[in-house]
């Protein structure tokens, strides 16, 4: 047998994109699944961007891009950033990568030396601790687990971890797993703490769009004028507009980051997918109908869980903000029923019920399970009726 990189022997496998793949087990044995595991919509992408990536395809736009993506492209990311934040970026600030998981580990490979901290929120999405360990980097985490403030991003539990170390710190607002988002005061003042000594603020912004309140998302970028350089914005296609398989992600950050970043994806994937670069153009540049629609029933969804969870007793959450995902301790559960931790719920769950659930424990966060409600209201009522019949039999 070869032997493997030591970075990538400490490197674990991504725990809900192996959801995705027991999924796809179970139902090939003919079982049928209810499936709240990996955060994926479950509508389709929406019908005029599929057209127009039919049309690139139909003429022939299906070569070697530059690198960091098309002009069009570019210029409808700008424009986008305009309309919303204000923020009147460039081009060569900007790189479409292919999904912004890519965009994110290259910006990372990009600044990350071996020894450099990263700070991590708590509960965090499943790749940032092994992206930043794959870089040689230390993992040190902005703990928003505490019961009195549960999941609030404040600046504080950022800045409380900062050190001589630290390079960079990772925001993710609305946060995956939690839905919380944070607000731009907050933001704003770790932004000011971290430009002073030139540590990098990264804003994983992939699901600014599917916010339920009425406060506009803060801009990273304009927060503190005098810090633009030491933030930058990560970004995606695939949650907004339903478009997970078109792999298409792009990041906004100071040029020669941008310069750095599209060095190493020369060297590695070349540009992202022409076609879905044509298709992402429509997306952002087209008619934003279906998104409000999709977001007007994640929202109905997420209302829906909150009564029906309440209506089953004993699991404490913090109602989410945006995303689509519900976090929610299960710890009085796990006890009654005799279980060591939350994968053996989560399993037990799989195995009586045929639900799919994320264990907390992926996320950091023990004793807790997410349960994604991109999925249709017809599984939400079916999984919920189910799991109260099992919690409280
Ligand atoms: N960031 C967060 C917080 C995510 O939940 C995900 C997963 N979709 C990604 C980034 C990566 O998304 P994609 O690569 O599909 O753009
Ligand atoms: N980000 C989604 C999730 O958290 C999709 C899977 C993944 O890329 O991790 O479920």
């Amino acid at each position: 047998m070869v032997e493997l990189s030591a970075r990538v022997k400490t490197m674990t496998s991504s725990p809900t994109l192996k959801l995705v793949q027991i999924k796809k087990q179970l139902e090939a044995q003919g079982k049928v699944i209810l499936d709240f595991g990996a955060g994926e919509p479950d509508f389709p992408t929406p019908e005029n961007i599929k057209n127009a990536g039919v049309e690139a395809i139909r003429g022939n736009f299906t070569k070697y891009t530059p690198t960091s993506g098309i002009a069009e492209l570019k210029k409808a990311i700008r424009a986008t950033y305009l309309a919303e934040q204000g923020i009147d970026a460039k081009d060569a600030q900007i790189v479409v990568s292919p999904g912004s998981k890519y965009g994110l580990f290259i910006l990372l490979q990009a600044v990350v030396n071996p020894g450099d901290e990263v700070i991590v929120p708590l509960p965090y999405w499943v790749s940032y601790p092994e992206m930043v360990k794959f870089c040689g980097g230390s993992v040190v985490f902005a703990d928003h687990l505490q019961p009195e403030r549960r999941f609030q991003l404040t600046a504080a539990s950022y800045i409380s971890r900062c050190s001589p170390r630290t390079k960079a710190v990772i925001v993710n607002s609305p946060s995956n797993p939690t839905g919380k988002i944070m607000a731009g005061a907050e933001l704003a003042e770790l932004i000011a703490f971290c430009h002073p000594q030139g540590i990098l603020v990264i804003v994983d912004d992939c699901y600014r769009k599917i916010m339920y309140t009425d406060e506009p998302y803060p801009s990273p970028l304009a927060l503190v004028p005098e810090a633009g350089e030491q933030v930058a914005v990560v970004s995606s296609l695939s949650k907004t507009y339903a478009m997970t398989g078109w792999r298409l992600g792009y990041s906004i950050t100071c040029e020669p980051l941008a310069a750095a970043m599209t060095k190493i994806q020369e060297h590695s994937t070349s540009n992202p997918c022409s076609i879905s670069q044509k298709a992402a153009v429509e997306a952002l540049a087209g008619d934003q109908g279906a998104v409000c629609a999709m977001v007007a029933e994640y929202r109905r969804r997420r209302d829906y869980f909150a009564r029906r969870v309440d209506g089953i007793g004993n699991i404490s959450y913090a109602l989410p903000d945006g995303a689509f995902y519900f976090f929610a301790d299960f710890s009085h559960y796990i006890g009654e029923k005799g279980f060591q931790d939350d994968n053996q719920l989560a399993m037990d769950i799989l195995e009586k019920l045929n639900i799919i659930l994320v264990p907390g424990s992926a996320f950091g966060a023990p004793g807790h399970l997410r349960i994604s409600y991109a999925t249709s209201m017809q599984d939400i009522r079916e999984g919920l009726d189910k799991l109260e019949a099992y919690l409280k039999p």
